[in-house]
């Protein structure tokens, strides 16, 4: 491609599904148009925020029959192989996903995919394995996977979906480029669900809901913790309740703290736990997420919250504990998520973090 064409491929609508991450947007779309896509990157960003909507759109845009067109967005969308990848039916296209039952994407799963790495496409010239949860990979899999990552076949590209590539081995980090998704601002949000969503379900329950109750479509939002996703899962009812659980089991969880007596409360919410390693980690984030809304309170009285839906209800929150009490609360649950990110029993893990608050606040007594 000479200068004048990427001057000119500047002009396209790069990926025209995915919303907001413009860093991210320009430089793939410009990788892509030049030709100088590298053999792997890592897609970092929260849950949400995008990953798996840009690597479909990557995918897409590798085999875009209309790719040199000025007069098309890159991907169009519109040609039969564009068609064949979004729509999740290309042999070429290959999710890695981890198995249900396991906290950790093992060997076996390398292995496999480096089977399959060695035979050649199917339709076009390109074959995409979109790994996802690529930072579950455990050490022995990581490993595992390095000589491939470093020297795959030509027609090979990885994208390595990760919610913290820090846990990557360098090794691994090393042989490939590291793009972010960003969280998604409000307005952005709100425009999305109602005009520019693909799913007409999606952009009615989102109008209709705006139309009837524009407080509850604000709540929305702000529950929505600038995901696009999330925004998405809670606008039905199905995917709505085990957001709503999660986020009433943080705000339990706080109150149970705060009770000094000992910590009754805390196990009997513990025992009312699922068990279930994911929900857990779900959960504990939204506590630090409260956590952190009641420390900006006590310091600031302009400091946008990320969990609770008012100031009010925050400092109502907060009044039961010092700055150092939710600081130790914190680090409690950074280091409890630290446990259960390995195979940490869960309800075990859950009970070690009850007494460690329960020391603490017998020793403030
Ligand atoms: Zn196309």
């Amino acid at each position: 491609m000479s200068v004048a064409d990427v001057e000119r491929s500047r002009e396209k609508k790069i990926f025209p599904t995915l919303i907001g991450n413009d860093p991210l947007r320009s430089r793939l779309g410009e990788d892509i148009l030049s030709s100088s896509l590298s053999h792997a990157y890592i897609i970092d960003g929260k849950k949400g925020s995008g990953k798996h909507t840009a690597a479909m759109l990557i995918a897409a845009s590798l085999s875009c029959e209309n790719k040199d067109s000025p007069h098309h967005a890159l991907p169009c969308g519109e040609c039969p192989s564009c068609k064949k990848i979004l729509s999740g039916k290309s042999p070429d296209v290959i999710l890695v996903k981890r198995d249900d039952k396991k906290s950790s994407i093992t060997v076996d799963t390398v292995r496999e995919l480096k089977n399959s790495v060695i035979i050649t496409p199917n339709d076009t010239e390109y074959k995409v394995y979109i790994i996802e949860d690529a930072d579950t990979m455990n050490v022995q899999a990581q490993n595992a996977f390095l000589l491939t990552l470093e020297e795959p076949p030509k027609y090979v590209l990885f994208l390595l979906l990760c919610e913290n590539s820090g846990l990557l081995l360098e090794t691994v980090r090393s042989r490939a480029a590291t793009l972010r998704t960003e969280p998604t601002d409000r307005e952005k949000i709100s425009e999305y669900l109602l005009n520019r969503c693909d799913n007409s379900e999606v952009r009615e329950r989102a109008n209709e809901l705006k139309r009837t109750s524009p407080e509850e479509f604000s709540k929305l939002l702000l529950l929505s913790d600038s995901s696009i996703g999330q925004a998405v899962d809670l606008l039905d009812e199905k995917t709505r309740n085990p957001i709503l659980k999660n986020r009433e089991f943080a705000s339990e969880l706080i109150l149970a703290m705060s009770d000094r007596r000992g910590a009754e409360k805390l196990l009997a919410l513990i025992a009312t736990a699922s068990g279930k390693r994911e929900e857990t980690v779900e959960q504990l984030t939204l506590t630090q997420k409260a956590l952190r809304d009641m420390t900006l309170i006590k310091r600031s009285d302009t400091a946008p919250m990320i969990f609770f839906t008012s100031r009010e209800e925050a400092a109502s929150f907060a009044s039961s504990f010092t700055l150092p009490d939710l600081m130790f609360a914190y680090d409690a649950i950074a280091e409890t998520k630290s446990s259960l990110s390995g195979n940490a029993n869960v309800r075990l893990t859950l009970i070690n973090f009850a007494v460690k608050i329960k020391t603490r606040n017998n020793k403030g007594n």
